[in-house]
């Protein structure tokens, strides 16, 4: 027996009549008579293998032709063309070894959702499936890489803590020995007392908020980017976001174009997924959505239908900016110009997909910013230690929260988020 090779591997090398072995599990298979045709995939890829009598030894075929699919095998033959393959090539196997027998696959090719929600564990393993999670790990790898290049450095913040930094309604609430504390619904807060050290900062961690609508776009459990740079404005943040999101993009351009093929996705459709992104305001965007009858005015928040109408033919990402003060988190920075409003900026996938990023400039006034608590009635206390940082040395800065799995679900062109992580947390589901 050669050394085992990955399918692709040993595609990319086919030489007919050379000899290999491929380790794997059966993907599909069928037997007529004395011979079997099984399609063996890896994490590379997929390739049959035929098993015919006296090509190799009858128990090996015995155990070709009784394996059940998701059996795992180890497989040694001989490569040839052929056209009618699924890749292009067949093993000719001379020795067949089923290592772990499969019991009837749960799933087969007709399914509701919610039986493939159920077996999750089994499903990740489909094509689709092990397509996204390759992108979606060179989407989070395309990001690490930029923002080493651009000198950020990677932070490690709580995720027990005892701030609610985007309101009380999605805090998930546990009991921390004899006091109340919160699972993290960002890392905001800790990565802005982490500039007065680094400058520049960045997490990636899991975010928690208890979403109790049903959407396409809302986990109750998703993997939250967050980056804090000091000495930057809401302008200079946008130009931090389009770089980072056309490197992350770019990336898995570069290494996944077969992937987002087999998802649906034309890899040329994210070309030009390049900076600048187009720029507006929230008071313009108003203006239109008005003009197409949407019953919006000045005030309102944007949600998923009225970002899909703004965004449905655009190819690039967009820039939503300046949002009315009162729709938007209390650390946000006033906006002199129009003291209405907020400098900030939500970014929006474009082909409606909706907001990827939620980011702005902080307001650095701590009697702005108690003066916002109080209107809010929250009780400044829990936020002592984070006024205390306008108190010592407060600088200029900004930053901003990008949802990995929103990315992936453009990028892959995904119905519904849960798809863009494998073991999906919703209100309806923390199993499996
Ligand atoms: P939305 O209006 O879509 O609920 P948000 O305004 O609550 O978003 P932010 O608080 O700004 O979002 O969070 C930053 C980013 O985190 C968002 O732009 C989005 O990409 C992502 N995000 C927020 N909530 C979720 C969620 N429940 N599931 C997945 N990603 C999320
Ligand atoms: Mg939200």
């Amino acid at each position: 027996m050669s050394a085992p090779k990955s399918i692709k591997h040993v595609l990319a090398s086919a030489r007919t009549g050379e000899e290999a072995t491929i380790r794997g599990w059966i993907y599909r298979t069928r037997s007529s008579g004395a011979i079997v045709f099984a399609v063996v995939r890896d994490s590379s890829g997929i390739i049959q293998v035929t098993a015919k009598k006296g090509n190799l030894p009858d128990a090996d075929l015995g155990a070709a032709k009784s394996a059940a699919i998701e059996s795992s095998v180890i497989v040694t033959g001989k490569i040839f063309e052929d056209k009618r393959a699924p890749s292009g090539y067949e093993m000719r196997a001379s020795s067949f070894q089923v290592i772990g027998a499969a019991s009837p696959f749960p799933i087969t090719e007709y399914q509701s959702e919610e039986l493939l929600l159920d077996n999750r564990h089994l499903w990740i393993r489909s094509r689709e499936q092990t397509a996204v999670m390759k992108v979606k790990a060179s989407i989070m790898d395309g990001a690490r890489q930029w923002l080493k290049q651009n000198d950020f450095v990677e932070v490690t913040p709580p995720i027990l803590t005892q701030n609610a930094c985007e309101g009380g309604v999605t805090l998930f609430k546990l009991k921390y020995f004899d006091r109340e504390a919160f699972l993290s619904q960002s890392a905001q807060m800790y990565l802005e007392a982490l500039i007065f050290s680094l400058d520049r900062v960045y997490s990636l961690t899991p975010s928690f908020r208890a979403e109790k609508s049903r959407t396409t776009r809302h986990l109750t459990e998703y993997w939250h980017l967050e980056l804090e740079e000091a000495w930057v404005d809401n302008s200079g943040n946008m130009e931090i976001q389009e770089g980072l999101v056309s490197a992350m993009v770019e990336n898995a351009l570069r290494e996944r174009r077969e992937e987002l093929t087999l998802l649906g996705r034309d890899p040329d459709d994210l070309k030009e997924v390049r900076p600048p992104f187009t720029r507006r305001s929230y008071s313009d965007v108003i203006g239109e959505l008005k003009a197409k009858g949407h019953d919006v005015e000045f005030g309102c928040d944007l949600g998923a239908v009225e970002e899909r109408a703004v965004t449905a033919d655009e190819k690039v990402p967009m820039f939503v900016t300046n949002f009315p003060k009162e729709i938007k988190a209390f650390y946000m920075k006033e906006d002199e110009v129009d003291p209405r409003t907020v400098k900030c900026a939500d970014l929006l996938a474009p082909e409606g997909y909706g907001e990827i990023i939620g980011g702005s400039e902080r307001e650095t006034d701590v009697n702005k910013l108690i003066e916002r608590l109080n209107n809010l009635n929250i009780p400044i206390e829990a936020y002592e230690w984070y006024l205390d940082l306008r108190r010592f040395g407060s600088v200029p800065h900004s930053g901003f929260g990008l949802g990995i799995e929103r990315v992936v679900r453009w990028v892959c062109k995904l119905e519904h988020i849960r798809d863009a992580i494998p073991f999906p947390r919703t209100v309806a589901r923390v199993y499996p």
